[in-house]
């Protein structure tokens, strides 16, 4: 079996398809990647829409709910994200391109990552990032500290608000915009419930009128769908992640160049 990319990989190749330096730590990119996504073409801007806890399978096995992210951004890349299958430790090497024992989250906490980030790469670079995410959700707490624009939002319908109305005004080079009902859901049903799958649903719905606003910026933009980790269900029934397993180490991203 081919080994799978690492999600390590993702931020230098997310640096190379605009132009920038990578961060310090940050494994080398995905050539194969950049080189199909732009065409060997810079990109302006990047939109990254990050859909908390959604695995390779469950791609797979709900495929008719992936239709409308597989419309807005139809290249998949499948990568293998690092372990332990966390939300912070996964959002960390995900935007330092480093391994967890360099980052330095290894567990379910949400200190401030303190080495270099993809987004004090590109401040260095001229490039202006923001975060769009919930109050207690990893992705508002561990990227703090830099001089970037955070924006806390309810929960996922008022992110996805807040992304489109910054996607519109036109003013970030990289913008991070957060989603968490599938990872929420599972928690306290499984992966195959009614109330998990119509988060899948919404994430669905959520990318796509955000890929509309991507689009009708005419500006050179990548679009990611990019999820941290995947999950399975436990024998006491309910939904988790954690585990050195393809349900939750497997994971896919949905990306297009619009414009
Ligand atoms: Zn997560």
């Amino acid at each position: 079996m081919q080994e799978l990319t690492s999600l390590t990989t993702l931020c230098a190749s997310l640096c190379k398809c605009m132009g920038v330096e990578p961060p310090e730590h940050a494994d080398k990119a995905n050539d194969a990647f950049v080189n199909d996504i732009t065409g060997g073409k810079l990109v302006d801007k990047v939109v990254m829409y990050n859909p908390d806890a959604v695995g390779t399978w469950i791609v797979n096995k709900f495929a008719e709910k992936f239709v409308p992210v597989r419309e807005t951004a139809p290249y998949e890349l499948k990568m293998r994200t690092v372990f332990p299958p966390k939300t912070p430790v996964c959002f960390a090497s995900m935007y330092t391109g480093a391994l967890p024992a360099v980052h330095g989250i290894q567990k379910y906490v949400k200190p401030v990552v303190k080495i270099d980030t993809i987004f004090d790469a590109l401040l260095r670079q001229g490039k202006k990032p923001a975060i769009v995410a919930s109050k207690n959700s990893s992705l508002n707490h561990i990227f703090r500290e830099r001089e970037m624009d955070y924006y806390v939002v309810a929960y996922d319908k008022e992110a996805t608000e807040k992304g489109i109305e910054l996607i519109k005004e036109g003013k970030y080079d990289f913008l991070v915009i957060y989603n968490q009902e599938y990872d929420d859901s599972i928690h306290f049903t499984h992966p195959k419930s009614w109330k998990a799958k119509r988060a899948l649903d919404h994430y669905a719905e959520n990318f796509k009128r955000i890929g509309e606003a991507v689009a009708a910026t005419g500006e050179r933009t990548l679009l990611g769908y990019g999820p941290d980790h995947g999950v399975h269900r436990e024998w006491y029934l309910l939904g988790n992640h954690g585990k050195d397993i393809p349900k939750d180490m497997e994971i896919s991203h949905f990306y297009r160049v619009y414009n």
